[in-house]
């Protein structure tokens, strides 16, 4: 934490914020990125960092946490400063010095700078949580709401349990690692993609509807579920290592809500074709973006070309005098 103006502040170090701290570097502001998380990456790091993505550009396809290094190597250029476990709580405006900065506050205290970009996804995310005996008590040992890491998987017998497109995926991303999946939901439709669903299908793979967790026991580590039919309240014990609950996710713009903002809903902030907010120097973009006009698309490409487009629109609103143009990478010699 200093006094010093940054030209360019991110609130998030999702895909969008890492690609906007590298073009916010390519035009030479000096740049931070404040991420609540302790880890760059977003939904990427955290809800799927080892799938697959085949709809990056010149990615024929890639690893989730791959995409991350590889965003942070090429930030390693300009070498921003990352600021993380800090959630940005308010934003107000300092007119009292020699120009008018932005002040960010966070419970650690306070960042300047003279133009900000919001970057922050679907807001501070939290999984939804069952409230079962025995799940509290191995959380985070056998017991998890999202896959950091596959390894604790290798061999294991994994019950999941939900109906949502994560844990059929996981389902299948797991099928040839973990030696025993079993997938639960308690309704009878699924919500996954039918082509998905499909997939499990023929993969053979136990789906059990209308059955739920009752709870989860063992000793040291978890050694066994017992699953209810939410029907005829039967009740089964089955031997399992791992109990995996993907029931979806509660996502909040929280504080942001009461900065002053124009929304274009709860979820959503609007912008112009610059991606400047209704606050002057205040941009945003990625999935918290709404652009006047169009409709939120909330894909990786969408949030790379919207930073860079923010990037250098805060060039322009820092210098007037400057072009939005950047000018080519590929003339420079960096
Ligand atoms: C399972 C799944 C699969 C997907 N697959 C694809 C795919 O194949 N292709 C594709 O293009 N898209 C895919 N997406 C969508 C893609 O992940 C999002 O579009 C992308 O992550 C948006 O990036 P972002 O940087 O805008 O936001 P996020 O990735 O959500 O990052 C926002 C960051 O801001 C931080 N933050 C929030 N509030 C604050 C605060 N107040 N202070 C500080 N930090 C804060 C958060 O902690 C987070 O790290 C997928 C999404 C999911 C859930």
């Amino acid at each position: 934490m200093s006094d010093e103006i940054y030209d360019f502040t991110i609130i998030g170090a999702g895909p969008t914020g890492l690609f906007g701290a590298f073009y916010a570097g390519l035009r030479s502001l000096k740049t931070k990125v404040i991420e609540a998380l302790p880890e760059p990456g977003g939904q990427l790091a955290v809800l799927y960092p080892e799938k697959m993505i085949y709809d990056v550009p010149g990615h024929p396809h890639v690893m989730a946490r791959d995409l991350v290094k590889l965003l942070m190597e090429q930030n390693e250029r300009f070498d921003p400063d990352y600021v993380y476990n800090e959630s940005v709580e308010t934003l107000t405006r300092d007119e009292s010095g020699d120009e008018p900065v932005w002040v960010l506050g966070t419970p650690r205290g306070e960042h300047r700078t003279r133009a900000l970009l919001i970057s922050a996804g679907i807001g501070a995310f939290a999984p939804n949580k069952l409230d079962r005996p025995g799940v509290a008590k191995y959380e985070g040992n056998g017991v998890y709401y999202f896959v950091q890491d596959r390894r604790p998987f290798r061999h294991k017998r994994v019950l999941i349990v939900g109906g949502g497109d994560t844990a059929v995926d996981w389902c299948l991303n797991l099928r040839d690692w973990a030696d025993e999946i079993t997938l639960i939901h308690r309704r009878e439709q699924f919500r996954a993609h039918e082509s998905s669903l499909t997939e499990l299908r023929l993969a053979e793979i136990p789906m059990l509807t209308h059955w739920e967790l009752a709870e989860v026991s063992g000793n040291s580590v978890v050694e066994r579920a017992r699953i209810v039919q939410n029907q005829t309240d039967e009740t089964r014990d089955l031997d399992v290592d791992i109990v995996l609950l993907s029931l979806g996710f509660k996502a909040s713009l929280g504080p942001m809500l009461d900065w002053g903002l124009e929304l274009a809903d709860q979820r959503h902030i609007r912008v112009d074709g610059f991606m400047e907010t209704n606050l002057p120097g205040v941009f945003a973009a990625g999935d918290i973006a709404a652009v006047e006009g169009s409709e939120p698309l909330s894909l990786i490409v969408t949030g790379f070309g919207q930073a860079a487009i923010a990037a250098n629109a805060a060039v322009k609103h820092i210098s007037p005098e400057s072009k939005l143009f950047p000018g080519h990478s590929s003339d420079l010699r960096l």
